[in-house]
C-alpha cells in the first residue's frame, strides 16, 4: 500500500527501533469497532501491521513469531486523541514563559509528546501552537510521540479566540505559526492557501469566542458561516482537509454547523437545533471534557479566565450530556494544554461519567477518531491489514473505564509494530529507548 494523500504519507514510521514480530495470544481483544469483546483472542503482528487478528487458532504455528502470552489482560487499539495542544501549559505563568529559551521550550514540547505516547494515545491532532517540524521528526524516528495530524493556527477575526493581544494593545502568549487573524473573505483564502503550503492537515477556526481568551466570551460569535464555506471551496481544491471549529456559545456552534464544518470542537452550549443539524450532516462533536469539567487552581490563571470557566463547565456538563444520549458522533479529544497533560484516557472515564457506555466511549477514541482524521484504512481497529497500534492494560476497561485515565495502568503499547513501552516485561524483550525524554 503506497500513500498517496500527505495526511496519510507520513504514517509508516521510520524503523529506526525495534519492530517485534509477535504473536499475542489468550488476551481479552476489544477491537475498537464497537463489536463484543473476543474473551480469548490472537493478535499476530508482522513488521508494522497486523497480519491476524480474531479468536485464538489452537492448532496454528505461526513461523518465526515471538509468542506472548498475555491471559488476563486486554488489547485495545492505540487511542486517538483527536484536540490537543502539546506546546501549550495554560498553567505555566507568563513569566516562567517568558523566561525560558526557545531551546528549552522545543525540549520540553518533544518530552510531553513522549509522555502522551507512553499513556497510550499512539495518534494525536494538535489543533493549533507547534509547527510540523515535531510531526516530521516523529515520523522519521528522530524522537517518539504519537503519529501527529496538524492545524498549525487557529483562525479568527481581529478580537477573536485567537487574538492573544490584552485590551491595553500588548500581546500574551501566542498560539500561531502564522498569522491567524481573518476579517476578509480574502484573508481567510490567503490564510487557509498558506496552512496548506506549511503542511496543515486540518484547518481549524474559532466560530466562537472562548474561556482562556482574554477579550471575548464564548457566547460570542467569531469566523461566520460563509467564511468556511470558502475555506472548504479552497481545501476541496487540494487534499480536502476538513474543517475543525473551536466552537462553545450556541451561536457560534450553528455557524460552524451551517459552514459544513467536520468537528464541532467544545460544543457546551449544543442544544436541540444543533444536535438535529449535526445528526443530518454527520458532523463529530469533540467535547473536550477534560478540560471542560476541570476548574484550574485560581491561584495559577488569570481571574476573568477562573471565572469563565466556573460558568461554563456547569454549561458543558448539562448540554454535552444531551447531545451524547442524543447519539451524536462522538470521538475523544482531550484539549491537553488547557489541561494537563499525559492523563489523555482519563478522557473515556469523562465520556462515560456524561452517558456514553464504555464500549462506545472506547469508539469515540479509536475507530470515530479515525474516521475524523481519514485515517480509519490505516488505523483505529485491530483489525488485519492495519498499522499494529495497540495498548495492553492488565484490567477490563468495560468493567472499570477510569483506570485506563492512569498512564501507569497502561501496561505496554506498540506503536507501527513497536514496542515502545513494556512497564512489566510482557514482551520479555526491551522497549524502544525513546531519544528524547527516557
Ligand atoms: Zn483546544
Amino acid at each position: 500500500m503506497i500513500p498517496v494523500d500527505a495526511h496519510v504519507a507520513r504514517l509508516p514510521l521510520t524503523p529506526v527501533d525495534r519492530t517485534v514480530s509477535v504473536r499475542l495470544v489468550h488476551a481479552r481483544l476489544i477491537d475498537g469497532s464497537g463489536s463484543d469483546p473476543i474473551a480469548d483472542a490472537e493478535v499476530v503482528i508482522e513488521g508494522d501491521r497486523i497480519s491476524y487478528a480474531g479468536s485464538y487458532r489452537a492448532s496454528v504455528t505461526v513461523e518465526a513469531a515471538t509468542e506472548v502470552d498475555l491471559s488476563g489482560r486486554t488489547v485495545l487499539p492505540g487511542f486517538i486523541d483527536t484536540h490537543l495542544h502539546m506546546g501549550s501549559d495554560l498553567e505555566t505563568s507568563d513569566a516562567e514563559l517568558a523566561a525560558a529559551y526557545g531551546s528549552q521550550k522545543v525540549l520540553g514540547t518533544a518530552v510531553t509528546i513522549r509522555r502522551t505516547l507512553l499513556a497510550g494515545v499512539t495518534t494525536a491532532r494538535d489543533l493549533g501552537g507547534i509547527d510540523a517540524g515535531f510531526r516530521e521528526s516523529i515520523a522519521d524516528g528522530t524522537i517518539l510521540g504519537p503519529r501527529l495530524h496538524l492545524a498549525l493556527s487557529a483562525l479568527s477575526p481581529t478580537g477573536g479566540h485567537s487574538d492573544y493581544h490584552l485590551p491595553s494593545g500588548a500581546p500574551t502568549r501566542s498560539f500561531a505559526t502564522l498569522d491567524p487573524i481573518v476579517d476578509t473573505d480574502d484573508d481567510v483564502r490567503r490564510t487557509t492557501r498558506l496552512l496548506v503550503r506549511y503542511g496543515a492537515d486540518v484547518i481549524k477556526v474559532c466560530t466562537s469566542g472562548g474561556v482562556s481568551s482574554p477579550s471575548d466570551l464564548p457566547t460570542d460569535v467569531g469566523v461566520p458561516a460563509e467564511h468556511i464555506k470558502i475555506i472548504r471551496a479552497e481545501t476541496g481544491k487540494r487534499q480536502g482537509q476538513p474543517v475543525a471549529a473551536h466552537a462553545q456559545g450556541i451561536q457560534g456552534i450553528l455557524e460552524a454547523v451551517r459552514g459544513g464544518v467536520a468537528s464541532v470542537e467544545h460544543g457546551y452550549e449544543i442544544d436541540s437545533e444543533a444536535i438535529d443539524l449535526m445528526l443530518a450532516n454527520e458532523t463529530t462533536l469533540v467535547p473536550t471534557l477534560s478540560a471542560a469539567l476541570r476548574v484550574p487552581d485560581p491561584k495559577l490563571v488569570p481571574d476573568y479566565l477562573y471565572q469563565k470557566k466556573v460558568r461554563w463547565s456547569a454549561v458543558a456538563r448539562e448540554h454535552i450530556a444531551a447531545a451524547l444520549s442524543a447519539g451524536v458522533k462522538v470521538a475523544l479529544g482531550t484539549d491537553s494544554g488547557v489541561c494537563p497533560h499525559g492523563r489523555n484516557l482519563a478522557e473515556l472515564g469523562h465520556l462515560v461519567e456524561l452517558g456514553l457506555s464504555p464500549m462506545q466511549a472506547i469508539v469515540a477514541g479509536t475507530s470515530s477518531a479515525a474516521e475524523l482524521l481519514r485515517l480509519d484504512d490505516h488505523l483505529g481497529t485491530v483489525t488485519a491489514g492495519k498499522l499494529a497500534d495497540l495498548v495492553i492494560i492488565d484490567s477490563d476497561p468495560l468493567t472499570a473505564i477510569t483506570t485506563i485515565g492512569d498512564p501507569d495502568a497502561v501496561g505496554a503499547v506498540l506503536q507501527g509494530g513497536r514496542l515502545v513501552k513494556d512497564l512489566h516485561g510482557w514482551f520479555g524483550i526491551p522497549p524502544a529507548l525513546p531519544a528524547i525524554g527516557g
